[in-house]
């Protein structure tokens, strides 16, 4: 039996008063019972947001980590700093980071395994564009970004999130049948690679997720919660979805 998770991705935005919002909503709250909620704000609140969230019990995530260690590279996070400022989870390969940061899938690999190894659970997401589905190509970007970015993961410590990139910060919505499809794809990828976590692995769905589409969505077989951006802002919404869940 999978839990259900439901991870929200500040991106740049969210402050000190957002961390303390949401710590007021999820307090005196039972959703997080049934539900695992996991915060990501940027990395810079990731302390205080443990500190205000821990006694809601909300976990908290980051958004990054570097594909290395330690050594010269200005401005980086690695996976051990995450961990010490509370990060249970780090999103990688989100496709902002790879449309606009030019993240590869190597660079994207080497992130898994410095997460795993810090004992981050990596948050892998995928997701094709408007383009590649249109031209049929769902099932071969997909099953591409999972083997390259997960060549080298244990997936008994991962999470992948599907976001179609169509469906980011759009308004629109992949259907929950289309979203099952894939998900339920992605469940048999994991069974070829890795067949004693197909049952177990959490699959969550990203993309324009709001209060309203939550639940049709999250009743779908394989999506076992969400990863939620624009909505994630607004604790009474955010709460609203991780009750959905
Ligand atoms: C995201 O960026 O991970 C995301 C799903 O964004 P939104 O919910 O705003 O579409």
């Amino acid at each position: 039996m999978r839990q259900s998770l439901v991870i929200a991705n500040w991106k740049l935005n969210g402050d000190l008063g957002l961390i303390q919002k949401m710590a007021e909503q999820f307090a005196n709250n039972d959703v997080q019972t049934a539900v695992k909620v996991v915060i990501c704000p940027p990395a810079v609140y990731l302390k205080a947001a443990e500190i205000s969230l821990a006694p809601a019990q909300v976990k908290v995530g980051a958004q990054n980590c570097a594909a290395q260690s330690e050594g010269a590279f200005t401005g980086e996070i690695s996976a051990r700093m995450l961990r010490d400022s509370g990060a249970e989870y780090v999103l990688i390969g989100h496709s902002e980071r790879r449309a606009l940061f030019a993240e590869q899938d190597a660079e994207l690999a080497k992130k898994v395994v410095q997460a795993q190894r810090e004992a981050l659970i990596p948050v892998f997401c995928i997701g094709e564009t408007l383009e590649q589905r249109e031209a049929g190509e769902v099932k071969s970007v997909l099953r591409g970004q999972l083997e390259a970015g997960l060549a080298d993961a244990d997936f008994s410590q991962l999470v992948i999130a599907y976001e179609p990139v169509w469906a980011i910060g759009t308004g629109k919505t992949a259907s929950p049948e289309q979203a099952q499809e894939v998900h339920a794809m992605v469940r048999e990828w994991v069974a070829e690679v890795a067949p004693s976590e197909a049952a177990d692995i959490q699959i969550l769905y990203g993309g324009s997720v709001k209060a309203e589409n939550a639940e049709t969505l999250f009743s779908q077989p394989d999506i076992d919660g969400g990863l939620i951006g624009g909505a994630s802002l607004d604790p009474v919404q955010f709460d609203a979805i991780c009750k959905a869940a």
